[in-house]
C-alpha cells in the first residue's frame, strides 16, 4: 500500500488553500462541506470564491503566499497555477510537519486527494496512489451507478437508531442479523423509494415484533424499449432483489438476462387478440403472489404508466393493501424518437407531441381526429401497425396535407431496429412491401424529415441484410 487511508475529521479545524482558481474553488467546496475554516491565499480569486469571501464563509488574503501563512493549518492545499510557488509551499510545510497536497503534482505533497462518492454520512474514496487519476474516476462512475442516491439516509436512520437496536438486542451477532436484514431488505428499499415515515415504521416493526411479516410486496417496473442500457438503476435493483417476475412481450431478452438468476419467470405475453393471459388473472396473480409474501417484479415494456394498464395493476394491490412501487421506464416514443434520430419536439417543426393509442376497434380507429390533425404538433402512434392504412388516410381527410412526413419505427433502440420514412400518402404501400415486424411506432409531423441527417443508430442486422438500412432521406 503506497498510502495510507483515512477520513480526517475538520470541523472547525483551519486548512489553507494556496491559489484561488477553478481547481482551487472545488478543494474549497469540498472542504466547507466538511465543516473546515478554510483560508485562501492568491492575488486574485475566481468569482464563487469572491462571493464566499464577502459573505464571510472563508478568509481570502489577497496577496501572494508568504512561509508563515501556514502556521496553524491542519492542512494545506497547493492549488496555484505556478511550480515554483506549488513547490515552495511544500517544501515549507514538509519542514514544519504539516500534511500538504500538490494539486496536479502529487509527488511533492504528503498526502493525495481521492476520488470520492458522497453518500453522507457514507463515503467512498477511491485512489490509484496517484498514478492514474482517470482510472479512479471511471471506478467511481460505476461506484455511483451501483450505490443508490438514498444511501446517505438509510445510514443516517441505522445512526440514529443504533443505540436502541444495542440495547434491545444483546448479542452482537443477532444485531448483525437485524442489521442486514434492515439494510438488504425492506428497509433499505422504501429509503430509496423515499417513502422514510414507512421506513422507519418497518425498522420499529423489526425490531419490536421480529416475526416475518406476511405480505410482500410487488414492483411495477418499466423495463425500456429494448436496449438493456436504458433501464434505469432502479429497475436494475429491483429485477435483482425480485424472487418471481411476471413479464410481457415487449420486454426484451437482453433486459430479461439481467433478472436475478434464481427468480421465478412467469410469461404473461399479451400480444394483440391472443392475450395468453387476460388482464383481471395478471392483477389477481400479482395479488396472490404478494400476498405468500415475495417479492414480486411486474416488468413491463416501455413505461408502465404509458399505454401499460399499469394503473389496473396497481389499482389491484392498492385496493387489497397490497405494498407496491412504480418505476418509471423510457417509453417507446422517447427511445424510437431518439434512436431514429427524430427529436419529438422542434422549435422549427413541433411545439406540441401526442402520444396515441392506434389501435383497431371494431375494424376502425376511434380517435378525435380534427385535435390531431394539425401542423405544427408531432403525432406517435403505439399499436398503430394494423390500422395504420386507416389512420394515414383519416389524418389526410381531417386536415393534414398528403405529404406529411410519417416513419415508422420497427424495434426501436434493438439491433433488428429498422426506419421506413415516407408520407401519410405513401406509408401504407411501404409498409405493404417491407412488412416490417411489430414492435412498431408510427410517427407523423415534419420532425421525420430529419431523420436523414440526425438518424445515428445503424446497428448491425445479420439476419435482415437483405433490408435498408439506416436513415433515409424521403
Ligand atoms: N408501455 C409501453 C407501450 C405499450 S403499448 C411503452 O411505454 O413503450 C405497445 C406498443 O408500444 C407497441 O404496439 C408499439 O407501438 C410500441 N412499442 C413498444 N416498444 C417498441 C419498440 N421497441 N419499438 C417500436 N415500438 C414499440
Amino acid at each position: 500500500m503506497d498510502h495510507f487511508p483515512i477520513f480526517v475529521k475538520l470541523t472547525d479545524q483551519t486548512v489553507l488553500v494556496v491559489g484561488a482558481g477553478p481547481v482551487a474553488a472545488r478543494k474549497v467546496g469540498l472542504l466547507m462541506s466538511s465543516g473546515a475554516r478554510v483560508a485562501v491565499v492568491a492575488p486574485a480569486a475566481e468569482a464563487g470564491l469572491r462571493e464566499l469571501a464577502s459573505r464571510r464563509q472563508l478568509t481570502w488574503h489577497a496577496r501572494e503566499f508568504i512561509d508563515d501563512d501556514v502556521s496553524g493549518a491542519r492542512l494545506v492545499f497547493a492549488a496555484t497555477d505556478s511550480a515554483a510557488v506549488n513547490a515552495r509551499v511544500a517544501e515549507i510545510c514538509r519542514s514544519r510537519e504539516i500534511p500538504v497536497n500538490v494539486v496536479d503534482q502529487p509527488a511533492l505533497g504528503s498526502f493525495i486527494m481521492p476520488s470520492i462518492v458522497d453518500r453522507s454520512p457514507v463515503l467512498a474514496a477511491i485512489s490509484t496512489g496517484g498514478s492514474a487519476p482517470t482510472l479512479a474516476r471511471l471506478l467511481r462512475g460505476r461506484l455511483e451507478a451501483a450505490i443508490p442516491a438514498a444511501f446517505g439516509q438509510l445510514a443516517a436512520l441505522a445512526r440514529e437508531y443504533r443505540e436502541q437496536v444495542k440495547a434491545v438486542i444483546a448479542h452482537p451477532t443477532a444485531r448483525r442479523r437485524f442489521w442486514e436484514q434492515a439494510f438488504d431488505g425492506e428497509v433499505a428499499e422504501l429509503t430509496f423509494a423515499g417513502r422514510e415515515a414507512d421506513a422507519r415504521e418497518r425498522l420499529e416493526q423489526m425490531l419490536h415484533c421480529p416475526a416475518p411479516r406476511s405480505l410482500g410486496e410487488v414492483y411495477l417496473v418499466g423495463a425500456g424499449p429494448g436496449d438493456p442500457d436504458l433501464l434505469t438503476f432502479r429497475a436494475m435493483r429491483l429485477m435483482q432483489r425480485a424472487e418471481v417476475v411476471l413479464y410481457d412481450r415487449l420486454v426484451s431478452e437482453p433486459v430479461l438476462d439481467l433478472v436475478r438468476r434464481d427468480a421465478e419467470l412467469v410469461y404473461v405475453g399479451k400480444r394483440r387478440g391472443n392475450h395468453a393471459m387476460h388482464q383481471r388473472a395478471i392483477n389477481e396473480q400479482l395479488v396472490e403472489l404478494a400476498a405468500t409474501g415475495r417479492r414480486v417484479l411486474r416488468l413491463k415494456g416501455g413505461d408502465p404508466f404509458v399505454f401499460g394498464r399499469g394503473g389496473e395493476e396497481i389499482d389491484t394491490l392498492a385496493e387489497r393493501g397490497i405494498p407496491f412501487q412504480v418505476v418509471p421506464g423510457i417509453t417507446a416514443a422517447s427511445g424510437c424518437a431518439a434512436y431514429a434520430g427524430i427529436p419529438l419536439t422542434h422549435r422549427d417543426h413541433a411545439q406540441s407531441c401526442v402520444f396515441v393509442a392506434g389501435h383497431l376497434q371494431d375494424g376502425t380507429v376511434n380517435l378525435n381526429w380534427p385535435a390531431l390533425a394539425h401542423p405544427g404538433q408531432t403525432l406517435v402512434f403505439y399499436m398503430g401497425l394494423v390500422g395504420l392504412p386507416i389512420i394515414c388516410e383519416k389524418l389526410v381527410e381531417h386536415g393534414l396535407g398528403s405529404d406529411t412526413p410519417a416513419a415508422l419505427v420497427q424495434r426501436g433502440t434493438t439491433p433488428q431496429q429498422r426506419v421506413l420514412t415516407s408520407t401519410l400518402a405513401q406509408l401504407p404501400a411501404l409498409v405493404e412491401r417491407e412488412r416490417p415486424r411489430a414492435p412498431t411506432l408510427l410517427m407523423v409531423g415534419s420532425v421525420v424529415e430529419l431523420h436523414g441527417k440526425l438518424g445515428w443508430f445503424q446497428p448491425d442486422r445479420p439476419e435482415s441484410g437483405h433490408l435498408t438500412t439506416g436513415p433515409q432521406r424521403i
